[in-house]
């Protein structure tokens, strides 16, 4: 679970153009449940902010790093 995170934290790192697209596409739908993610057949992503949302939001959250 963590190694995933950690993977997924790693490449969006270095594709600035993919965190853009990540927060564009990874939007709350108005209902709380992100626009993006599947509703259905998966646990834990359709809940907004997704586990997608969160990720690309924490290197820009770590201006130290
Ligand atoms: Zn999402």
């Amino acid at each position: 679970m963590t190694h995933t995170l950690a993977m997924i934290v790693a490449l969006i790192r270095d594709n600035p153009a993919g965190i853009d697209k990540l927060l564009t596409e990874h939007v709350d739908d108005g209902t709380g449940q992100c626009r993006r993610c599947p509703l259905a057949g998966q646990r834990g992503f359709k809940s907004w902010p997704c586990l997608h949302h969160i990720v690309a939001t924490l290197p820009r959250s770590r201006k130290d790093g």
